[in-house]
């Protein structure tokens, strides 16, 4: 329908003066009575109360920028979860980023060597705050069964940690769950008393 006709239907509608309302027949309809008016006039409008705090965390939760970290056998298990069958995008996380600048949730998905805690350091440190890690599989969790001196026993070592995501490599399923778990704490404010500790370059390696 042309904008005029919209116009003309609209009118038609809240019942402008001089306007005559017919059916598809023709034949004239009843007019409206003021109760019908105004219950039309309210039915239009819409109330909302919320706090802007938790309309931020909602906006947070549902639009976070991953930065895949994959160094290893979890990185490959991580593509599909980005895939079609498991599709991250229906959790708002689908916008994958590989600069840290535009990124807000750092996903480790693998073996981190110490050579490479320096570089996954510098990474998180140039990410977009607040921002979040999800520690993906045995392996960026705890060193998994690398039990050497050239692993870190843990990306938490070096960088603060949210949501752990068990597994050897953990199933798609189970990165879904992480993903849903780190927006539940973002929607519920839940504290984060590891990264409000955490001294950026501090390196606790009790690997040795
Ligand atoms: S946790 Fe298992 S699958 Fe994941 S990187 Fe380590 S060895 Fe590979």
């Amino acid at each position: 329908m042309s904008e005029k006709g919209n116009a003309q239907n609209a009118a038609a509608h809240v019942g402008v003066p001089g306007h005559v309302d017919t059916d598809v027949h023709g034949n004239k309809k009843p007019a409206l009575s003021a109760e019908d008016m105004n219950i039309m006039a309210e039915s239009n409008s819409i109330a909302l109360t919320t706090k802007l705090d938790d309309l931020i965390a909602w906006g947070r939760k549902n639009s976070l920028w991953p930065m895949p970290y994959g160094t290893a056998c979890c990185g490959i298990e991580l593509m599909s979860v980005m895939g079609p069958k498991y599709d991250l995008a229906r959790f708002g996380a689908e916008v994958v980023r590989f600069s840290p600048r535009q990124a807000d949730l750092l996903l480790v998905a693998g073996t981190i060597t110490e050579k490479m805690a320096p570089v996954i350091l510098r990474v998180y440190e140039q990410m977009l705050e607040p921002k979040y890690v999800i520690a993906m599989g045995a392996c960026a969790s705890s060193g998994g069964f690398y039990r050497a001196y050239h692993v870190l026993q843990g990306v938490d070592k070096i960088i603060p940690v949210d949501v752990y995501v068990p597994g050897c490599p953990p199933t798609p399923e189970a990165v879904l769950d992480g993903v849903m778990t780190l927006q539940k704490m973002i929607q519920d404010h839940h504290p984060r008393p590891w990264c409000d500790g955490w001294v950026a370059g501090e390196f606790k390696s009790d690997a040795h």
